[in-house]
């Protein structure tokens, strides 16, 4: 219908007969071939002293389904194991005799899948490289984590956490930082439980190959073993998208001293954040809409009674880029109660889109408290993306972006 209504229109009967399956045979070679190409194995993956991460992809689950393009391993601890060699999709269940893959029963509360080359499974739906580590608790739901070469890991993370088309020096920023912060997680929590960071946004977002690109791929490889160190020791480079024009010390923000994670002057990030992101428009909840989040994510506010007083407890001193860093909540009762800013932003708007950082101003008109004159877009603590982009775009390059938002800090190259 649709090819006889063209021809009517244009006249070009004979021509659109013959384009459209030339036109449809081009998109899916180039399709075939983009996805080929990306899924051929990075050069970490088998090489020796390669730093390996686990990521902890899925938590208490049932059920999950594996796939690979070249079959895959299952090993138990103890060191058996079993090969499989087809590409089928296979259902991984949990019971009393241990982890069930297709028909077959793997005993012990572990077992490790190493895909064949390109050693790239999916994992529902989600695209990996490494291997896959699944543990079993004694509920019957098990964790699903991904150990994975570090560069490997950090091609996913970049390309989650930047645009790919962003200058390649501000991605190897965010490469060497994002490692670093990685490595702090891994160093200080990773001994005492089966992982050493999550893939959201309690860390730093992992989406795999979905969201590896070749330049951030390049960008990992890079800055290969580069990390950021103060007085010679790795601290959570934290990063985030547009910090309003001044960023703030990880310990008004996070309540934790780090030398280098202190606030510094950034005239850079307005000219690369969205407008709507740089300058948020006021965002309004009702007293008692406002009452409810708080108590959903904090039980201990409810003894407060309804919310009638917000005041900053601590502002951060930079004019009109001060964050509020700590807030006091009166109740009705005439109780009070404080919660960090970013707990407090948070709690009332988990995307955190709508009070997209602690810069505002705050009223209440009528019944609604209104949030306005707000800047920036996260937390503000540490490097910030979207100034990043801007300095490399002024001819920075990554060592000297990193030093300017991480004052004091030295940059390592540990392997
Ligand atoms: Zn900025």
């Amino acid at each position: 219908m649709l090819l006889d209504k063209l021809r009517v229109l244009t006249g070009h009967s004979r021509k659109i007969n013959w384009l459209w399956p030339l036109f449809i045979t081009i998109a899916v070679l180039l399709i075939f071939i983009v996805r080929s190409w990306r899924d051929l194995p990075t050069e970490d993956m088998d090489r020796p002293g390669s730093w390996w991460v686990r990521v902890l992809l899925f938590s208490k689950i049932d059920s999950c389904q594996v796939e690979t393009s070249a079959g895959f391993t299952v090993e138990l601890v103890d060191g058996s194991k079993k090969a499989y060699s087809s590409g089928d999709k296979f259902q991984i269940t949990l019971d009393a005799n241990g982890f069930k893959v297709g028909t077959d029963i793997f005993p012990g509360g572990q077992i490790l899948i190493r895909p064949g080359e390109p050693y790239i499974f999916t994992l529902d739906g989600m695209k990996f490289r490494g291997n896959l580590r699944l543990i079993a608790f004694e509920d019957g739901r098990f964790d699903a984590v991904n150990v994975v070469p570090m560069e490997a890991y950090l091609g996913g993370v970049i390309g989650a956490e930047m645009p790919r088309y962003w200058k390649a020096e501000a991605l190897k920023a965010q490469a060497i930082a994002s490692r670093t912060y990685c490595l702090y997680y891994k160093n200080t929590y990773g001994a005492d439980r089966h992982y050493d960071i999550r893939r959201t946004q309690a860390n730093q977002v992992y989406m795999g190959l979905a969201k590896e690109y070749n330049a951030t791929r390049n960008a990992a490889h890079e800055t290969r073993g580069q990390v950021l160190t103060s007085g010679k020791r790795v601290f959570p480079a934290y990063f985030g998208s547009s910090c309003g024009g001044h960023t703030d010390d990880s310990s008004e923000v996070f309540g934790k001293y780090f030398e280098s994670v202190k606030g510094v002057d950034c005239p850079y990030c307005i000219d690369v954040a969205r407008k709507s992101q740089f300058f948020w428009k006021p965002a309004e909840f009702t007293a008692a809409e406002l009452t409810r989040k708080l108590v959903e994510r904090y039980e201990n506010i409810k003894p407060l009674g309804e919310i009638v007083g917000i005041e900053p407890r601590r502002r951060s001193d930079y004019g009109q880029y001060s964050r509020w860093t700590s807030v006091k909540l009166i109740g009705a009762t005439g109780k009070s109660i404080t919660l960090r800013g970013e707990d407090f932003r948070l709690a009332l708007d988990t995307t955190g889109l709508k009070i997209k950082s602690t810069i505002f101003e705050l009223a209440k008109v009528k019944d609604k408290w209104v949030f306005y004159g707000g800047r920036g877009f996260g937390h503000g603590v540490g490097l910030c993306q979207c100034g990043a982009e801007k300095m490399a775009k002024n001819g920075k390059n990554a060592p000297e972006i990193l030093k300017y938002y991480y004052p004091s800090v030295e940059i390592t190259k540990i392997y």
